[in-house]
């Protein structure tokens, strides 16, 4: 397969969903903000096996970044990004910030509950701005299907609810997080880390493993469970500042007490000035077979 077709605008898009549709085949497709990794491809080939074409975007979204965060030195990598999906995709969107909020635009989406807890608190107007982006993303693709990583299980569940809840009849699907070898979540940001940080940020993923290791054995209280990861994490990660560590119901983010149905354990922090999230399912142990008496 060649590289694949760069198209700027919504009109060019509309396009080839038309021609697609014509031909009766269907779409998958997979929103990014570019300087794609493994994570990212792996997105793009289960999109493959879901659909009979693939179409990626690529935009760096301004209304998800505060004012103090990352935007203006967010990694933009276009030309190897088009390299990395040769052969994995037909089309790649990449609109200008004009295209996607022309001027007037003024509508927001905003998705309270799911948003509200762990990186809602600390991003203000984050998800807000995600939703709204992705939103008009499912409307201009008018996609089957659109894969998001479980690496932002949060943003996961937020587009989950807004598609549900707006109707969009494009299925969400989640894929598992694609790690390094050491655990740690493949992710744009990860350039940022110099190598002693790198080390140290493979952490998050160790507390998170313990966390669920040790629900698995049996210890369900929540409060133990997240001792348990801070522990881990002041060991191996001792420069890693925790913005949240918590754990939740898996398809609400309700905080739990006890882990009495599958959850997630999430957490949040900074290295240096790296920004860092990873999570994980955390099941209750199974209960324990029911022994069937036979009688003779
Ligand atoms: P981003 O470019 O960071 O906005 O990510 C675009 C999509 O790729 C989102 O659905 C992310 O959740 C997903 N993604 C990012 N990193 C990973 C990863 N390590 N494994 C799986 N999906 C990922």
């Amino acid at each position: 397969m060649a590289k694949p077709h760069v198209l700027k605008t919504i009109a060019a898009v509309r396009k080839v969903r038309a021609a697609l549709a014509a031909t009766g085949k269907r779409l998958a497709f997979v929103p990014t903000m570019g300087a794609l990794h493994d994570g990212h491809i792996e997105l793009v080939r289960q999109a493959r096996h879901a659909a009979d074409a693939v179409l990626v975007s690529i935009f760096v979204n301004p209304k998800q970044f505060g004012p103090n965060e990352d935007f203006s030195r967010y990694p933009r990598t276009l030309p190897a990004d088009l390299k990395a999906l040769t052969g994995h995709a037909e089309w790649v969107f990449c609109p200008s910030v004009g295209e996607m909020y022309p001027p007037g635009f003024e509508t927001r989406v905003t998705v309270p509950r799911a948003a509200q807890n762990f990186c809602g608190r600390f991003r203000p107007g984050h998800f807000e701005g995600v939703a709204t982006v992705v939103t008009r993303l499912l409307n201009i693709a008018l996609a089957d299907v659109a894969l998001f990583g479980e690496k932002d299980y949060q943003q996961l569940l937020v587009i989950k609810r807004l598609a549900a809840d707006l109707a969009i009849p494009t299925q969400i699907t989640g894929v598992p997080t694609v790690r390094e070898p050491g655990g740690l979540a493949k992710s744009s940001r990860n350039i940022y880390l110099a190598p002693a940080e790198r080390a140290q940020a493979q952490a998050l993923f160790q507390a998170l493993s313990a966390i669920a290791t040790a629900c698995a054995a049996g210890q369900t209280r929540v409060r133990a469970l997240t001792a348990l990861g801070r522990r881990v994490l002041r060991q191996s990660a001792p420069r890693f500042t925790v913005q949240y560590l918590g754990i939740a119901d898996a398809t609400t983010l309700d905080p739990l007490e006890i882990v009495d149905r599958p959850a997630r354990a999430l957490i949040a922090g900074f290295l240096g000035t790296t920004r860092l999230i990873d999570n994980i399912a955390v099941e209750p142990p199974s209960p324990a077979p029911r022994r069937v008496r036979h009688a003779r």
